[in-house]
This record gives C-alpha cells, sequence and structure tokens, in this order.
C-alpha cells in the first residue's frame, strides 16, 4: 500500500494505475477506521482494481462548538488496517493543500440540505460537498463508495455529483452494526461504558417504530412514541426522529413510498445517528 500526503504525488500514483488499465474507486473517511469503514474498502474491490482511501478529517464539516479537535486521530492504526484489506493508496492530505491560503470555494447544496442533520448542523453539508468534490477532482475515480450510516450524507453527494456533471458513479453501502445493534462508528469511543450500554437502544426503537409503521400505524404517533423512548432509555436531547422517503427524502406522513426512518440523538455530549430502511 502506497501512503499519498500530496496531491502532485497522488495524480502520479493514480496515473500509473490507469496506464495499466486499472478502474479506481474512492473511498473518502475521516479515520479512526472500524469494519464499516472496511467493508467500503471491500465494496471497492468490488467495481474496481485499485482503491484508494482518504483520512482526512475536514474543518470546514465541523460547526465551531463540534468536537474537531478532540475527533480521534489513528493514522498508524488506520494505515495497518488498510494494509490489512489490500488498500491500494492511503491518501492522507495536509490540511494547507486541501484548503491552501486563499481558498474562496465551496459547494452549497439546497433542498436535500435543509432538514434533518442539515437544520442541527448549518454548514455541514457545504463542507462535506466542498471536500467531497475536490477529492473527486484529485482522485478522478470511476466509483466512489459511501456508508448509508451517513444517509442524508449519501443522498446529498449523489445530488452535486449528477448536478456538477462529475463522471463518478456513487454507490451506498450497508451499515455495518455491532452485534447488539449499534451502529460503528469512530464517535462511539467517546462514550463512557454506562453510555455504551444505553447506545443500542436506538436502533432497537428505531426498529420497533419502523415495525408498528409497517404494520399499519399512523407515522406521527409511532414517531411520539419512539422519541419517548429515546429520552427514557437516556439520551440527552433527541435532534429529529423521521421518516423520509428513501430515495428523495422529502417527509411522508404515511408509508406511501420505499422509506428511511432516521435519527439523531445525543448520549450524554456525543451524537449519534442512524437509520434504518421502512418498505412498505
Ligand atoms: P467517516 O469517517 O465517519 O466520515 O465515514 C467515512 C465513510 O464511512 C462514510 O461514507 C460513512 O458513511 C461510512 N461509514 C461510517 N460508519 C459506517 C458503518 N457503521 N457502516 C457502513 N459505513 C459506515
Amino acid at each position: 500500500m502506497q501512503i499519498i500526503r500530496d496531491i502532485p504525488t497522488l495524480r502520479e500514483a493514480i496515473r500509473s494505475r490507469r496506464t495499466e488499465g486499472k478502474h479506481i474507486a474512492l473511498v473518502p473517511t475521516m479515520g479512526a477506521l472500524h469494519a464499516g469503514h472496511l467493508s467500503l474498502v471491500k465494496q471497492g474491490f468490488e467495481h474496481a482494481q485499485a482503491v484508494v482511501v482518504s483520512i482526512f478529517v475536514n474543518p470546514t464539516q465541523f460547526g465551531p462548538n463540534e468536537d474537531f479537535s478532540k475527533y480521534p486521530r489513528t493514522e498508524e492504526a488506520d494505515c495497518k488496517a488498510l494494509e490489512g484489506v489490500g488498500a491500494t493508496i492511503a491518501y492522507l492530505p495536509r490540511v494547507e493543500d486541501m484548503y491552501p491560503e486563499g481558498a474562496a470555494t465551496s459547494v452549497k447544496v439546497a433542498g436535500i440540505t435543509s432538514g434533518l442533520c442539515g437544520a442541527f448542523r448549518p454548514g455541514h453539508f457545504d463542507g462535506v460537498a466542498t471536500i467531497v468534490t475536490k477529492l473527486f477532482m484529485q482522485v478522478q475515480p470511476d466509483v466512489a463508495i459511501f456508508g448509508e450510516k451517513d444517509y442524508q450524507q449519501l443522498a446529498v453527494i449523489r445530488r452535486f455529483t449528477q448536478d456538477l456533471d462529475i463522471p463518478v458513479q456513487v454507490l451506498g453501502a450497508p451499515v455495518i452494526r455491532e452485534s447488539d445493534g449499534l451502529a460503528l462508528s469512530s464517535r462511539n469511543r467517546y462514550l463512557a461504558p454506562a453510555e455504551r450500554a444505553i447506545a443500542p437502544k436506538l436502533h432497537a426503537i428505531l426498529q420497533e417504530a419502523a415495525q408498528s409503521i409497517k404494520s399499519g400505524n399512523a407515522v406521527k404517533t409511532a414517531l411520539e412514541k419512539a422519541s419517548q423512548a429515546i429520552l427514557q432509555a437516556g439520551f440527552a436531547k433527541l435532534d429529529y426522529i423521521e421518516l423520509r422517503d428513501a430515495a428523495t427524502l422529502a417527509p411522508l406522513e404515511k408509508l406511501t413510498a420505499p422509506a428511511r426512518l432516521l435519527v439523531a440523538a445525543y448520549l450524554g455530549t456525543t451524537r449519534l445517528i442512524d437509520n434504518i430502511e421502512v418498505a412498505p
């Protein structure tokens, strides 16, 4: 595995893989890698012969009171894990190369970013869209793999990729979970043992609400019940729990189309997100 930190070396490495006739997959991450990230790399190899994994804790997608400075940085372990799954290139760009002095351009996606996490994390998806666009321009992959764990993010990336005619196929990958149902996340390591014990209830409550909706109960009632259950379970704050159209993310009052049930809640100061499919 090649570890690359600058754009010229990256471009040269990509060019040489291209001349070998290889297709390129890109897996963007912020590091602190876990089995969820590694599943994306494996999926990458189903579509390409070279997989580039970027690790970059992107400052522009964190709000001023969010966890940018304490976000886990575990570069050595990450590179070892990537080597273990046979990644071709680990790309760890420097902040000053990604955002050089004088940089003044950002990618702003309207509509789909206005609700859910977008409503609670102003500017977050502008940061995501800008950095992912830059990674697309730098790597110029054939395919890029993103987890359904960040379901709204995946929808935003699909949106601007189409809107900007970026020639990359964007693929989603299923959420990888602990055996107790907790979705793997780099932020899970913030959880104190007592919080970790509560955390899987988020997924259990989502499943219960999805089942209730599927069996014909009113969406509003099912979501109210789930909201109460989340707070009763010991979550400090609920940002949202909503049923949305799986493709457009439009709000759904009834299960009339393939849907997604999405949630964001705080356990202590740690913000957890999760979502599950709700088929009509
Ligand atoms: P992050 O490092 O949190 O920015 O995530 C990098 C990529 O990994 C994103 O596409 C995430 O959606 C994906 N990802 C994170 N956690 C999981 C998970 N538990 N299962 C599948 N994909 C995940």
